[in-house]
């Protein structure tokens, strides 16, 4: 099934896993899969490094396991560095194993460099695959605007490009201040953009991650999160309770608010997938 169809019908919940580093034990995600199969997502997305590695091949192998549970799967695909040949066999491979949903980026500027490929941003790779296949497509999108965007509205021009080369459903970078997600919003409003929107949320579990994460993504910290990580960073149990409390806020807010749907980023961690799907169910 496409997963378009979905948000017409209701708020989506959905959850995002990443192949396991190839020196960990690879049944540590099919661990993780039994355990998210039972908190009834509406799909799994399987993320693809884009600097290559062995693990992205992983990341088709996951997608199709998903699906075998009966539950819809979503592969990302970052185009940097590829060909139009490599796409070509990305999307038959995709199609042979019955995966009908694609995440289509861009991916990183890896900082040693890389080879340019065919193309130079995910717009022109949603064009392709809306000329190619029969995928449904989702594209990023980011609150606070993608960091190396010149201006808020140069990014939301860019969103919308994407949005008219044929991606049909977009998932937010993390951010942990709903104002900025309520703001994007309106812009995207604006611009015409009118497609669901599903809120990317991330609880926190340690603090060097999500350092490192908002500094990567630009996300703001707000000044509670601060806080709480300050207090919290030498007692992970505490940590992960008031990681797993923070975001159950700001999905209820979300929700109340008339969200699109909730994209959970899991970190492969199924506790805390389910206590925030427990705490928040009954809201969906
Ligand atoms: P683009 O949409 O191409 O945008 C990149 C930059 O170029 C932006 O600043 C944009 O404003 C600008 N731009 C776009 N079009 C134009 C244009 N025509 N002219 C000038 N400027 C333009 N990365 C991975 O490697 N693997 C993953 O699995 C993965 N999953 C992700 C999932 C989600 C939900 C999100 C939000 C991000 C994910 N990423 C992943 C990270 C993503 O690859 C990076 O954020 C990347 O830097 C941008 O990708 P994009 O698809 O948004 O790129």
């Amino acid at each position: 099934m496409k997963i378009a169809e979905l948000f017409s019908r209701k708020t989506v919940f959905s959850y995002e896993v990443f192949p396991p580093k190839p020196s960990s034990p690879v049944d540590t995600i099919y661990n993780t899969l039994n355990e998210l199969k039972d908190l009834s997502p509406d799909f799994i997305s399987v993320t693809y490094g884009a600097s290559g590695g062995k693990n992205n091949q992983e990341t088709f192998k996951i997608a199709s396991v998903i699906k075998s549970y009966g539950i819809e799967s979503v592969a990302h695909l970052p185009c940097i560095g590829l060909t139009k040949s490599d796409v070509d066999e990305k999307l038959s491979e995709l199609k042979k194993i019955g995966v009908e949903n694609i995440l289509a980026l861009r991916g990183d500027i890896p900082q040693e460099g890389y080879v340019p490929g065919d193309f130079k941003y995910a717009s022109e790779l949603i064009e392709y695959i809306r000329e190619h296949g029969d995928f449904d497509i989702t594209a990023a999108c980011y609150p606070e605007g993608h960091t190396e965007s010149a201006s808020k509205v140069a990014d939301i021009q860019n969103l919308k490009k994407k949005v008219d080369c044929g991606a049909n459903h977009l998932i937010t970078q993390l951010f942990f201040d709903n104002d900025y997600f309520y703001s994007f919003k309106e812009r995207c409003e604006l611009a015409g953009i009118n497609v669901p929107i599903e809120a990317g949320i991330m609880p926190v579990t340690n603090k060097k991650q999500i350092e490192r994460m908002s500094s990567l993504c630009g996300a703001t910290v707000p000044k509670k999160f601060a806080a709480m990580m300050e207090k919290y960073e030498n007692n992970p149990t505490a940590m992960r309770d008031a990681g797993i409390a923070y975001a159950t806020d700001q999905i209820v807010d979300l929700i109340s608010q008339g969200v699109d749907g909730i994209h959970l980023y899991t970190m492969n961690n199924p506790y805390i997938a389910r206590k925030i799907y427990e705490a928040v169910h009954n809201l969906i």
